[in-house]
């Protein structure tokens, strides 16, 4: 039977990769002959949880989410440890670095992406490392074992959390930023402050605004060298500077790139023959960097391949909350505000609470939570939903319990 079988080939067996398999296989389990290509180790994982596995909260072995037994299991052949260096669309092939070459009725491009390293010097010395994979994880653990002081470049969602796993492992970590305030792209001045503030209690040095010049260092890095001359020294230097995502597969093969890979909502690229999900995919002017956009885009797209012809992907919003134990930070949408935006805010700084919500027209566009952080779930389904929030407006600040009640008794 399986010869008859259109094949479908993955290339890239991250989170986007391995949760498009899982949809794929609960509504079509027979349709496709499947094979998944990763340039990582054996089997996938949940990157997200890198975090807890650096502070020491968790084993990698607890975030491994689908061992190699798993392919094995549903019929999928796993190519591990070989990343696709080329794709020939005329012929519909896929060839690896190790010299594979597989044939594909269908492919699907799930690359994710890269950290982004800052043009300065000194990125290949020893002890310089960034924070994506597993397997950084690890030689971020075994640095901290034998060397005591850490720099992390980037005050972002990865940085802090970055920041946080070296001290809980015992490191002296100093965190620099570019932008004067941390999360610029998350939190408001004023959240940004009390995280700062919390952080700061924690241990960790902050140097912000402060640029980094060039990494220093003969047979290891020994410092960073900032542009007002400073030198902060450092055994390992950890980079966080956001990512970009990964299109090199894509853009040699001659598919329409921009920042990501051009797809359109049905999550094909300007290929048929090609999709594209997860953070590589760029869906109308839209780049992510989050879970929550790729498991949407997976679900379509494996429906759409599962021959539901009607399965679309409108774009996500997102929501981030940072994982630093003890720090509960919840930001989603258009938390500035703007032109024709109104803002909410409760501000409770004996209990360290700070919750901001920005509405247009009526409806849930923004918010930022810092301090306490439960309701943000219900926050960011009220603004993916559009609902018209006129009837509980006064009350949306204290929460889903108290807001949904008190409309219901109107
Ligand atoms: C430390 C950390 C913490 C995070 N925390 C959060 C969080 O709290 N919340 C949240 O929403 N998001 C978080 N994220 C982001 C989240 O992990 C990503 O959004 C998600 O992993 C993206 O999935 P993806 O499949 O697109 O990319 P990835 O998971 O990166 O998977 C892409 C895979 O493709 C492989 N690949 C690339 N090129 C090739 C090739 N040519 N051939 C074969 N394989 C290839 C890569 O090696 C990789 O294994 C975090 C990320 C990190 C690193």
């Amino acid at each position: 039977m399986s010869a008859h079988r259109p094949r479908l080939v993955v290339v890239g067996n991250g989170m986007a990769g391995a949760r498009f398999l899982e949809e794929l296989l609960r509504l079509a389990p027979e349709r496709y002959e499947l094979a998944v290509f990763g340039a990582e180790a054996a089997g996938n994982y949940n990157r997200i949880l890198l975090s807890p596995v650096l502070s020491g909260e968790k084993q990698a072995a607890d975030i491994i989410t689908h061992p190699p037994a798993w392919y094995a299991r549903h019929g999928i052949a796993l190519y591990a440890d070989d990343p696709v260096i080329a794709i020939d669309r005329s012929a519909r092939l896929v060839t690896t670095l190790g010299g594979r070459s597989e044939h594909y009725d269908h492919l699907v491009l799930a690359t994710g992406s890269r950290p982004f390293l800052p043009p300065i010097q000194g990125l290949d010395l020893p002890g310089v490392q960034c924070f994506r994979t597993l397997a950084d994880v690890g030689a971020m653990i075994e640095a901290a074992r034998s060397h005591r002081r850490a720099v992390v470049i980037g005050g972002g969602l990865l940085g802090l959390e970055a920041a946080h796993g070296l001290i809980r492992r015992g490191m002296d970590v100093t965190l620099i930023h570019l932008c004067p305030v941390l999360m610029e792209r998350q939190l408001d001045a004023h959240a940004a402050s009390l995280l700062q503030r919390s952080l700061e209690t924690r241990g960790l040095r902050l140097i912000l605004p402060a640029q980094t010049q060039a990494l220093l260092g003969d047979t290891r890095v020994r410092a960073v060298r900032l542009t007002d001359g400073r030198e902060l020294p450092a055994d390992l230097v950890v980079i966080a500077a956001g990512i970009v995502p990964e299109t090199q597969l894509a853009r040699a093969a001659g598919l329409a790139c921009e920042r990501g890979v051009i797809v359109d909502d049905v999550l094909l690229t300007s290929d048929p023959a090609i999709s594209a999900i997860g953070e590589c995919a760029q869906h109308r002017k839209q780049c992510y960097g989050l879970v929550a956009p790729l498991y949407q885009q997976a679900r379509v797209c494996a429906a759409r391949l599962a021959g539901d012809a009607g399965a679309r992907y409108a774009g996500s919003v997102v929501s981030t909350k940072l994982k630093v134990t003890g720090i509960e930070v919840f930001s989603a949408g258009e938390f500035n505000g703007g032109e024709g935006c109104q803002t909410i805010v409760l501000r409770d700084p004996r209990r360290g609470i700070y919750k901001k919500l920005v509405l247009r027209e009526q409806r849930l566009v923004g918010a930022v939570l810092y301090g306490d952080i439960r309701d943000g779930a219900w926050y960011a389904r009220l603004m993916q939903s559009g609902e018209n929030l006129q009837r509980m407006r006064s009350r949306l600040v204290f929460g889903q319990r108290y807001a949904e009640a008190k409309a219901e008794a109107a």
